[in-house]
């Protein structure tokens, strides 16, 4: 392959943000590189469950069959556990979508899906490949990409390497990794504090948990959920406070991470207890963070943003795959409007304006509410009253779930995607 300009735009990261923008510019009739540092299929720090919206989205991009033919069953129900108290109300259904609820799919075959999909519609994919860094302007990118997946642990080994040049660049590397260097801007580095929050996750076998359930977990100090996925596999998901984890590891010498994650579940939540009592944990814990909740979209970006990489909410509401989706399927549907080679310096600045004001007007209340709830559920002066809440009105968890976007219609679809595919 030549490293001249043989491609419209360069997509950093194969997560579904980036993989689904890779779709939709292919299926618009762009030349298109994905970049994926990471081998698949890979696991991911991640709850996994997929909303009635991303499943519609994912429909779009040709992929739901295969996601729901593989997920766990649909999701109807929603649990409060705190303490010794589990409360069940129902999810209210998506009405504005073909989907009236959502399911859970492994993070190992969703991405793999649609990096297939990708691939199956001529992106060109670089995998492994870390783009280190990106230099130029609109119109005459220029990347290295670094083509190795272990240039982490051996830092002193000599890697080959190339250099793309492309005319546009979206940026969808996540949020939790180091961006490519003068990508967008500097990452800000914050110094530790005890109410940093770190994301970990597992698998489990043998789970013994009520169909169609959706556990939140509410604990001090942090939060997570619990879902069946594909093949009966239980995964736990969740964030816990620095501070938390560190006092809960000083009783447990020689304890990992991980393990004292979930034994500090254990001990917290009773409904944790009952669900993992006869369950065996299938694969190592996973961890991430620190986790930094906050829109990223700045009007300083030179690069265009989707993801994580755009804004992240809390995971708590479990909606960061659709809001990877749907920032995809806004961002592509500004993008599309012209041919690439159209999109000059002012163009380019009028769709940046044009999409950072869309994602607030689409995600920035569910950021805010997302946080609200996730500070209700770490602190146990505000979740008691909420269980004690709950006790009497069940249905105040189902409104909960509404807020938190669990019913909303795909918005960006709808939004700017109707008639264009
Ligand atoms: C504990 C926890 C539980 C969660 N539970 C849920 C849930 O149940 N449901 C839900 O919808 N969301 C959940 N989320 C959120 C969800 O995981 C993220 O919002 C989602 O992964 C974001 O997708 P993305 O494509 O933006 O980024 P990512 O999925 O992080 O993908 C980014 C990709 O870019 C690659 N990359 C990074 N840097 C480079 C580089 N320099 N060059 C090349 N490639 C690069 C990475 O390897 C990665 O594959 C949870 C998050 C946490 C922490």
């Amino acid at each position: 392959m030549g490293n001249g300009i043989d491609a419209d735009v360069l997509v950093i990261g194969a997560g579904p943000a980036g993989a689904s923008t890779a779709i939709l510019l292919k299926l618009a009739g762009w030349r298109v590189i994905l970049v994926e540092k990471n081998c698949y299929p890979r696991q991911k720090v991640c709850g996994e469950c997929l909303s009635a919206a991303a499943l519609a989205l994912l429909d779009q991009l040709g992929v739901a069959t295969a996601v729901r033919d593989r997920a766990g069953p649909e999701l109807t129900q929603v649990g409060w556990m705190s303490g010794a108290a589990t409360l069940i109300a129902h999810l209210p259904p998506c009405t504005g979508g073909p989907y009236r609820y959502g399911q859970a799919l492994g993070r190992d075959q969703l991405d793999a899906i649609l990096v297939n999909r990708a691939i199956e519609l001529g992106v060109i994919l670089i995998q492994p490949g870390r783009v280190r860094s990106v230099r130029g302007e609109l119109g005459n990118f220029e990347c290295d990409i670094q083509l190795s997946a272990q240039d982490y642990a051996q830092p002193g080994r000599l890697h080959e390497s190339v250099i793309r040049r492309v005319p546009i660049i979206v940026d969808a590397h996540g949020s939790w990794e180091t961006g490519p260097q003068a990508c967008t801007r500097p990452t800000s580095r914050k110094p530790r504090r005890g109410s940093d929050l770190f994301g970990f996750k597992a698998s489990f076998v043998n789970a013994t948990i009520p169909q169609g359930l959706l556990p939140v977990l509410s604990f001090r100090g942090g939060y997570g959920g619990l879902v069946m996925a594909e093949d009966r596999r239980l995964t736990l998901a969740g964030c816990i406070r620095r501070d938390t984890l560190a006092g809960w590891r000083g009783h447990l010498p020689g304890t990992s991470a991980g393990a004292a994650f979930e034994l500090y579940l254990r001990a917290s939540c009773r409904g944790v207890r009952e669900i993992l009592a006869g369950a065996r944990r299938s694969e190592p814990w996973l961890s991430i963070g620190p986790l930094r909740p906050q829109i990223r979209l700045r009007k300083s970006d030179r690069l265009f943003s989707v993801g994580n990489a755009a804004g992240e909410t809390h995971p708590l509401i479990g909606e960061g795959i659709t809001m990877a989706l749907q920032s995809a399927f806004l961002l592509a549907g500004y993008l599309i409007k012209q041919p690439a080679r159209a999109i000059d310096a002012t163009r380019a600045l009028e769709i940046h304006r044009a999409y950072r004001s869309a994602w607030r007007s689409v995600f920035a209340l569910r950021l805010r509410l997302a946080a609200i709830f996730a500070h209700i559920a770490m602190r146990p002066v505000l979740s008691l009253p909420v269980t004690r809440l709950l006790g009497d009105c069940p249905q105040v968890l189902t409104a909960a779930a509404h807020l938190a976007g669990k019913a909303s219609k795909p918005v960006a679809q709808s939004l700017l995607f109707e008639g264009i595919l």
